[in-house]
């Protein structure tokens, strides 16, 4: 990490010193996201099934295949970058990635480190606990043990004060993979998990022992996220809007989302 960061510190340099030295061929040989390379860089967190997760050696899921025909829409090929979620915004405030697509919810504090496409899904936290318990309410879980995925709005809203909705920073446990929230919930270690209702249902599905709760908690609504004043946004919206008019999205959603 350290080397790393004096070897970026060496390189801005002697960009300043040879402009020459450091044109658009060259970013692209060292892999850096730039808006004129014919390929646009996903950053995600490949932990969030139906959304983005591996199947053997592939990232799939509704956002891989969406932001691959956006990318198709553009002309460029689509490159993804797996990383921890918390990393996925500054690795695209720092180009490291020329968009981040993981189910991301649009956020007011998020807005004042991203630019947001239009939104392109409707997501909803809930609660899944053990299937025997008695727990049937967001207010029954007050003073209970919470996991959540670290830095997304499961956590924003659970660790918040109970006054503001939330059980309270104290009740919190965070995990860098909602699957890891889930198996502690498993084992008996925590009471509950707040996370986004598809990747719920996708863990209820494979693990036995386990239900979401039957209320409403927070409502939100997915995009993709860009740099500040990225160029792109205005021509990734334009595909968003292609995609959706000609069905294409529907189909990518059908695939990994069987209608109730
Ligand atoms: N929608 C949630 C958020 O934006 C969770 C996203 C995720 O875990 N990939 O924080």
């Amino acid at each position: 990490m350290k080397m790393k960061k004096l070897l970026s510190v060496v390189l801005v340099a002697a960009c300043t010193l040879s402009m020459a030295a450091c044109g658009s061929g060259e970013s692209k040989n060292t892999g850096s996201a730039s808006d004129d390379s014919d390929t646009l860089v996903m950053a995600t967190n490949a932990e969030f099934p139906p959304y983005e997760y591996h199947d053997g050696d592939e990232i799939v899921g509704i956002d891989a295949e969406f932001a691959a025909a956006i990318a198709d829409k553009l002309g460029k090929e689509l490159k993804i970058e797996d990383m921890a979620f918390d990393s996925i915004i500054p690795a695209v405030q720092g180009g490291k990635a020329d968009f981040g697509a993981a189910g991301m919810t649009v956020t007011d504090e998020r807005k004042t480190q991203v630019d947001f496409s239009d939104s392109y899904y409707t997501g909803r936290q809930v609660i899944i606990v053990a299937e025997g318990s008695d727990f049937a309410t967001p207010e029954d879980l007050e003073g209970k043990k919470i996991g959540v995925q670290l830095g997304t709005t499961g956590d924003i809203y659970a660790s918040d004060t109970p006054e503001n909705g939330g059980y309270g920073e104290e009740n919190i446990e965070r995990f860098n993979k909602g699957f890891e929230a889930v198996q502690s919930l498993l084992q008996g270690k925590i009471d509950a998990v707040i996370i986004d209702d598809q990747p719920a249902k996708a863990f209820v599905a494979e693990n036995d022992g386990l239900k979401i709760l039957d209320t409403e908690y927070i409502e939100e609504e997915y995009a993709l996220c860009f740099k500040k004043d990225s160029k792109l946004v205005a021509e990734v919206n334009d595909a968003i809007a292609a995609l959706k008019e000609d069905g294409t999205f529907d189909k990518i959603v059908a695939k990994y989302i069987t209608a109730e």
